[in-house]
């Protein structure tokens, strides 16, 4: 947790190994040969980044610069809205002054509407203005003390969205102390803008991957579906495969840049109902039909746990590991289980109550939302 330096994941355990099984080079059925071209950009958004394109084999120049193009994409995005950049637009609101509007990017207010609404949608699970808890946390990190119950409930009220208005051009700061964190959506959304620009080269498969949240489209050399690896939170190795196509894969979990005072650790996540760090889950999976939507229910499940099932919306599919009493429970919807290579395994529980109410819910909502993630 010390000295992580961006929006995103420094230091973070890789969840999901993207696992490109054509390698490079294999023949499609129809004799022509494609190849996956990779890109692995240093230090994006603090983590690991792959970048891969599929194309014929004679056109490999058009994937590199498919690719290039690509992580500019998600270099902007993480100069926008880092929290950890003094020059980003996120640092600009925290620095200005109550009462003004703060100008800022197209991308940056998209991604604020969408973190508007899925504070809504998460039950205020999902919370970008929760920044003065976060950083409540991260001192008491470092100061190696838990912070006191007036701390925690001063960190509260400063946290609220009472304290912003968006225009259609930027954001109102109303209260001195409000300031956002975009760590739990930007990555979602830089990946799929990525991913827009990969697909605009009419590339017959693409894929970008940041810290182990992932969106791909079309498929690998072959018309093989992308293959996805979870990786176990607690043990070397992965424990489930998916077969994903044109979707996108986040995880979020609670040993990744973990706070510990006096010996005992906390999770980077904060449940802003509470002001405590999460610990509703071990890890939370969810494939969506972008990242950006994967990105926010995968911090909103760690939050909530597997009751938090009854609020994702149509589409979404989650697996959360918990640790119970008597171990560590699996638990996923049915949708999840039929994204598996391999039947599920007998201790994994599937469940699915209260679905169909959401997904109505957000079809009568919808035509009046501005962005819904
Ligand atoms: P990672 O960045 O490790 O992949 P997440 O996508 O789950 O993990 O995002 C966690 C980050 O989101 C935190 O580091 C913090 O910046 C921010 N955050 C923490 N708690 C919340 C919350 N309840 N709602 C929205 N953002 C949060
Ligand atoms: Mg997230």
């Amino acid at each position: 947790m010390k000295n992580c330096p961006l929006i995103s994941a420094a230091g973070v355990l890789v969840l999901i190994i993207l696992v490109i099984i054509g390698q490079w080079q294999i023949s499609m059925d129809r004799g022509d040969t494609a190849v996956v071209v990779m890109h692995h950009p240093d230090d994006v958004m603090g983590t690991n980044c792959a970048l891969a394109a599929v194309v014929a084999h004679h056109k490999t120049n058009r994937a590199k610069d498919a690719l290039d193009r690509a992580e500019e994409v998600l270099r902007r995005i993480e100069s926008q809205m880092s929290s950890w950049r003094d020059d980003s637009e996120v640092a600009r609101f925290r620095d200005a002054e109550a009462g003004s509007e703060i100008r800022v990017s197209p991308d940056t207010l998209a991604v604020m509407y969408a973190a508007r609404t899925a504070f809504e949608r998460t039950g205020q699970a999902f919370d970008v203005t929760c920044r003065p808890q976060l950083e409540l946390w991260r001192q008491a990190d470092q100061l190696d003390q838990e912070p006191t119950a007036a701390q925690l409930s001063e960190a509260r009220l400063a946290s609220s969205w009472a304290g912003i208005h968006l225009t259609a051009t930027g954001i109102v700061k109303h209260e001195p102390r409000t300031s956002l964190d975009l760590g739990g959506i930007a990555k979602g959304y830089a990946i799929d803008l990525a991913l827009q620009s990969l697909r605009q080269a009419e590339l017959p498969g693409g894929l970008v991957d940041v810290g182990g949240d992932l969106a791909c489209f079309g498929t690998q050399p072959g018309g093989q579906p992308w293959l996805v690896d979870v990786k176990d939170p607690d043990l070397p190795g992965s424990f489930a495969r998916l077969q994903i196509v044109d979707r996108a894969v986040a995880t979020s979990g609670d040993y990744a840049r973990q706070i510990e005072i006096a010996g005992k650790r906390y999770s980077h996540i904060i449940d802003p109902r509470t002001g405590l760090p999460a610990d509703a889950a071990r890890s939370a999976t969810v494939v969506a039909s972008t990242a950006v939507i994967a990105d926010i229910w995968a911090t909103a499940l760690s939050v909530l746990g597997p009751d938090g099932f009854d609020r994702l919306p149509e589409g979404v599919e989650a697996l959360i590991i918990s640790a119970g009493e008597h171990g560590r429970r699996f638990i996923c919807t049915p949708g999840f289980r039929d994204l598996l290579t391999a039947p599920m395994p007998e201790d994994w529980e599937c469940r699915s109550d209260g679905r169909t109410q959401v997904a109505d819910n957000r079809t009568e909502e919808s035509s009046s939302q501005e962005q819904y993630p």
